[in-house]
Formats: C-alpha cells, structure tokens, sequence
C-alpha cells in the first residue's frame, strides 16, 4: 500500500511522521505534488497548512482535477484543516477554489485568528477515547449535505466529516501522539 501526502505547503512531515509511527515505511510514503505522482498512491492526506496557496497550486499543476478524478473512483482521502477546506464543496463567502470532494461548507478562521489557537478534548465517531483535538485557525463546517456525517463538534461547532472514504477534520491529529485517526484513515 503506498500512501501519498500532499507535499505542496503546509505540516505535510508531521503527517510522514505519523505515518511511520504506525509502521507504514518510509518507502511506502509518497510525497504528492503533481498529478504523476498521485497515479502511484493508493491513498491521500492533504495536510494543514494555508487553503489560498494551495488551491492555486493545485491548479497551476493540474493536482486538483487529478485528486478529483482518483476520489471518485473512491481513493480514499484525509483532510486536516486547510485540507478538509480543500475537500469542501464550497467556503461561506469566498470564491476560493477547491477540490468539492466532500458535499460541505466550511468558514475559514471559525474560530478565530492564530493567537486564538487552542486544544480541547473531543469526541470523534467511531473512537473510544476522546482525541485531543488541536484547533489551528481551524474552520468549521457550517452546513453537511445529504449523506455526509458529522464526526466531531467542538464548542457547538462541526469540526469534523465523513461521506464513505473521505475524511475532513478542522483539528489537527498529526500535531500530536495519538495515531488512532492515523490508524482508522489506513483502515478504510
Ligand atoms: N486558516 C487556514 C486556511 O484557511 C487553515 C489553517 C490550518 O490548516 N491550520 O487555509
């Protein structure tokens, strides 16, 4: 199974990391930044990172309709913030680009700006335990579309969906030890 991580901009090594923490080889992980790349992948994680950068170079390269393409033969993929922007069908009151792989809305910066950067403890659907759920300018989802679950609330807010193989979370788990999400996206 080889695994692609977006490459283009953001904590992209922090999820490489992740990845080896659960025993996927260094050699089974891909760095995905142009659409010859993503032909190798069995499947993809966009990182965090920032939502306007990327979306222009995944359109400046071609990677967005090829990641749109490899999703809806059903590759799974994982968003973690601005990748879980980039999964949504659109952003409240921006034409900002992006992917439409999961039928959501987002709002960028939900919760505030850098300096309001916290954690908080939450539930994820499908884990046991709560997660520690980092919240980096995270955003939030303001509306789900028919058969997109709602994974994870954090202050009254939706922080987290699921539509069958694909996974957007406002939070970031690659920031910290716990490779449960790690562990469930490789089990999809
Ligand atoms: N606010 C950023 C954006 O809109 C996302 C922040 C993050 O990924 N931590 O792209």
């Amino acid at each position: 199974m080889l695994v692609g991580v977006a490459t283009i901009q953001g904590d992209f090594e922090k999820h490489i990391e992740a990845l080896e923490a659960v025993g996927v080889s260094r050699s089974s992980i891909v760095g995905v930044k142009t659409p010859d790349h993503l032909k190798e992948i069995d499947r993809l994680i966009i990182p965090g990172g920032e939502s306007t950068t990327v979306s222009k170079l995944m359109a400046f390269t071609g990677l967005d309709e090829a990641i749109k393409v490899r999703a809806a033969e059903g590759m799974p993929v994982w968003g973690t913030c601005m990748g879980m922007i980039m999964m949504a069908r659109d952003i409240e009151g921006s034409e900002q680009q992006t992917l439409g792989l999961i039928d959501i809305t987002v709002r960028r910066n939900a919760f505030g700006a850098q300096v309001h950067s916290f954690e908080q403890e939450i539930d994820v659907a499908g884990l046991d335990e709560p997660v520690n759920g980092v919240f980096i300018r995270a955003p939030e989802i303001t509306r789900l579309g028919e058969g997109v679950e709602c994974i994870a609330e954090c202050r009254g807010k939706a922080v987290a969906a699921r539509c069958g193989r694909l996974i957007g979370t406002s939070f970031h788990p690659e920031l910290t030890d716990d490779r449960r999400l790690h562990e469930l996206f490789l089990s999809l």
